[in-house]
Formats: structure tokens, sequence, C-alpha cells
């Protein structure tokens, strides 16, 4: 007697749980070391290879239902492990991974007809990834890979970042729930202990095939030296230009938004202001009058002691000091204040907190004599990584002109800076904004290799 469908999905639900990696409840995909990671993420990958696309979107909205009703412990858990954030604002971030992270709708295949057949290209997983994520967006940089990658049929073995790793392993922990409970095996993985060891043991085995990397400059380097396919998303120090034609009013709230926006630790976030003379006193006074706290020029100098350590010459961002309320660094200089979201200070152009990128509610504000001055300062500023560049303006030349030498991945008009990141804004939601390699705005197509498949002289019925 012929199975039914269901009964055939029963057998091979059974069949996957039997066959998945057995762990202990509620530590799903968390391994005593990267070689166990390694190793069980390639048996699943081998596993998901013959899963139907239906049943990965399962898993996916299984992910993004998870996610959701976890937003805020995850949220919570974020900011007490790394000490940096804001709860409410890491609650909004995964409410957008949750609902603008892309699945498999991502992965079209396209086809040619003519003369000599069909050429079918479709997009295959490269198998078992290798991915690092940063301590600023700890859960949700894990469920956004882990949505994409799955999506397309790989398995990932994740590196937390230490001093987030508690954050991460539960997002793993979430995820591969989220496939279990559509019958997938373990799609996640991670060594119970990362290091940046456990990351380097990670990109030379053989097993893996690709390198995913979020974080900074050091790790971009390492992911770029692997000898294998490379996804890097790096650093960032996005300006923002304040032009005459801007509706100044909106603008100042819009810059206030973005930048104080989970502390300033998004890397597309706005970090220095450039402001065209003819409006400068006034974007200042409206930036204050929606609630920026103006430090003077030796408040200033205090401040950049107290977030900046000099070595050698050179200077670090003190760590103790990234992403805390803005409200803290004023306590520790000794101003009053009444929990405002961000510090404002007047900078020039080779000012510390221009060119650093501080992941601080901080926000520098340069005069720029005219658009000219205003675009080659911010271009400077960006340093050429080409992420993010933001600008208030009506002036469609200037919109141009700047979108076109900044020559950056994100380029917001208008708005505060998370509208890049498709919070609201239009188009989908990442947290790997991969600058230095080109993929931009990853998804699930990004964790792809193009296939062709060749039929000759048939299946063309024209
Ligand atoms: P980080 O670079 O300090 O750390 C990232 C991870 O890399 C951590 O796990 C760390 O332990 C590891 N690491 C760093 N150097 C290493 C090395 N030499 N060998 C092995 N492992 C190493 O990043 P962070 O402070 O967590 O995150 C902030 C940085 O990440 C900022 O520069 C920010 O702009 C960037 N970022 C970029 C994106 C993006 O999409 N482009 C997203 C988030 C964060």
């Amino acid at each position: 007697m012929p199975l039914s469908e269901l009964q055939v999905e029963e057998i091979v639900r059974q069949v996957l749980t039997e066959l998945a990696p057995a762990k202990p409840e509620g530590q799903p995909g968390i391994c005593e070391s990267v070689e166990e990671a390694l190793r069980q993420a390639d048996r699943s990958h081998k596993i998901l290879y013959d899963i139907s696309m239906k049943k990965r979107e399962e898993a996916i909205s299984n992910i993004r239902r998870l996610t959701l009703e976890n937003a805020e412990r995850l949220a919570r858990l974020g900011v007490k492990e790394t000490k940096m954030g804001r709860v409410e604002d890491k609650i909004a971030k995964h409410i957008l991974v949750a609902e603008k992270t892309p699945g498999t709708e991502c992965l079209t295949p396209t086809a040619l007809s003519g003369d000599y057949g069909l050429t079918l290209t479709e997009r295959a997983p490269y198998g078992v990834i290798a991915a690092v994520t940063p301590s600023t967006n700890p859960s949700e940089t894990v469920i956004c890979n882990t949505i994409g990658m799955m999506a397309s049929g790989n398995t990932v073995v994740f590196n937390p970042h230490p001093s987030a790793k508690e954050t991460s392993l539960q997002a793993i922990e979430l995820v591969n729930r989220g496939a279990k409970e559509a019958g997938l095996p373990n799609v996640a993985f991670a060594a119970k202990n990362p290091t940046p060891e456990s990351f380097s043991a990670m990109i030379a085995s053989p097993i893996v095939r690709m390198v995913v990397c979020t974080g900074g400059p050091g790790i971009v380097k390492l992911t770029l030296s692997s000898g294998k396919k490379a996804i890097a998303a790096g650093a960032g120090n996005p300006p923002v230009i304040i032009d005459e034609s801007a509706c100044l009013e909106k603008a100042a709230r819009d810059v206030i938004a973005g930048a104080s926006f989970d502390n300033n630790l998004p890397c597309i976030a706005e970090k220095e202001a450039f402001v065209l003379a003819s409006v400068y006193d006034d974007f200042l006074s409206l930036l204050v009058k929606n609630g920026a706290v103006l430090v003077s020029p030796e408040d200033t100098k205090r401040l950049e002691k107290l977030v900046l350590t000099e070595k050698e010459g050179k200077y670090f961002l003190n760590r103790r000091w990234v992403g805390q309320d803005a409200s803290l660094y004023l306590d520790a200089l000794g101003i009053a204040s009444n929990s405002p979201r961000l510090i404002i200070c007047e900078a020039e152009p080779n000012d510390l907190f221009v060119q650093e990128e501080l992941m601080m509610p901080i926000l520098p504000i340069v005069k720029a004599k005219n658009i000219d001055e205003a675009i080659a300062l911010s271009v400077q500023a960006e340093h050429g990584y080409r992420h993010s560049a933001h600008m208030h303006s009506k002036n469609v030349d200037h919109l141009t002109r700047f979108a076109r030498a900044a020559q950056t991945t994100i380029f917001v008009k208008n708005a505060p800076s998370y509208a890049g990141l498709g919070f609201k804004g239009e188009g989908h939601c990442t947290f790997t904004i991969a600058g230095p390699t080109g993929e931009g705005l990853t998804n699930a197509a990004s964790f792809t290799r193009s296939r062709r498949c060749i039929m000759a002289d048939s299946l063309h019925i024209v």
C-alpha cells in the first residue's frame, strides 16, 4: 500500500531525530570542543542537504516566532552580559531580525532556453560555514546568520565573541529549537568556550568551506587570509552631512535617534556629523532642543581622556566605556543630566572623536565651509571602509555627489541610520553588512555557490 505524504513525513522526521546528534536537553548545538562542533555540523549538513525547502521554511518560521517570544529575554541578557547597549533598542533589533531577515525566497533559480536546449542555474550551499560574531549584536547576528545560512542548506559553527558568549550560545540553542520543531537536525553549533584560537582552528579545518566574519579590523584581516571563500563584514565610521536644504528639525530628531540607537553600537550608526556653516548654529540648537546634551570644549577633552587610552602614540577605546548610557559619561564628568540619549560636542575634522569608531552615544559635530568640504571631510573620516554614510538634504545634486564620493554599502537619505537596516525603512534586514568582500547586506543567497546544469536539445518546448 503506498504511503501518504504525511506518513512519509513522519518516517523522515523519526529517522532525522534518531540521526541528529544527541545532546543534553537545553544545550542543542553547544559542544565540548570546536572539533566536535565541526564534526556535528558536517553530519547535520549532509542531512539538511536532503531536506525540502518547505521544511527549511517551516524551521525559519519557528525561529522567527521563538525570536519574538524571547526578544526581551535575549535583549536583557545581552545588556547584562556585555554591559553595553539599551534593552529597549535590543528588543527592537530582535523584532527586526525576526520579521525582516529573508529566508528561502532569495534562492530563485534562473533558466535560459534557446536553440541548444535548457540551462538552469541554481544556488547551492557551501556546506559547513565558520562564522564569528561580535559583542555588539551577539544574539541578533547568530539568529540572522542562521536563518540565511540554513535557508540555503548550510550548517554553521559560530565563534561568538568571548565577552558575549552566553548570549550568543543561547541564541544558538534557540535556532536549534526552531529547527527541531520542524523535524530538522541542529543547524548551528559552537564550542562551549570560544576563543580567538578556536576560530583559527575552525578556519584551518578542511570541514569548513566558507568563513563569515562580523567584527572589527583584526578579525576581518584574519578571515581574508584564510584561503577560503570569505565574507567579511567589518568596521565602519559613518559620517552624516546636514546641508542648508535639509529640514533641520527633522534632521536633528533623526540624527539623535540614529546615533543613540543601542547607545551607538550598530556599525551603521552616525558616528560624526558635518554641518554646513550656514545652518551650523541652528542645527546645534535644534539638537539641544530635542534632548542632546552639548558639552563644552574643556569637558570634551576630559571625555576624550575618559574613553580613549593612549599607548605609544596610538589611541584605543577604553572598552569599559563602549556602548554606555549617555548619562554615565556625564556622571563621570560631574555634569548633572536628565537621562539624555546623546552627548554632542563641537569638533575639528582631525579630532580623535571624529576619526575613531567610538561606538558610544557621543557625536562630534564639525562645521564645514561648504558642501565640497563636507563631502571631502566625510570621505576622509569614513577611512575607505565603504560601510555607511548618511545625509540630510533636499538637494538632489548634493545627495548624488556625496553618494558617489562615499562609495558606501549603505547610504541613508533623510532618515535615521537604522533605516539602512530595514528598521523603519524599506528593504530586508541583516546584521552582517559585507563591505570589504562586496556582498553588501547579506541574505540567504550570499551563502551559496552558483551551479549550472545544462540539458541539450530537450526540455525546450517552443
Ligand atoms: P571585535 O573585532 O573586537 O571582535 C569580533 C570577534 O573577533 C570576537 O569574537 C573576537 O574575539 C574575535 N577576534 C578579534 N580579533 C581576532 C583575532 N586576531 N583572532 C581571532 N579572533 C579574533 O568586534 P566587536 O567589538 O565585538 O564588534 C565591533 C566591531 O565589529 C566594530 O568595528 C563594528 O563596526 C564591527 N561590526 C561590523 C558589522 C558589519 O555588519 N559590518 C556588524 C557588527 C559589528
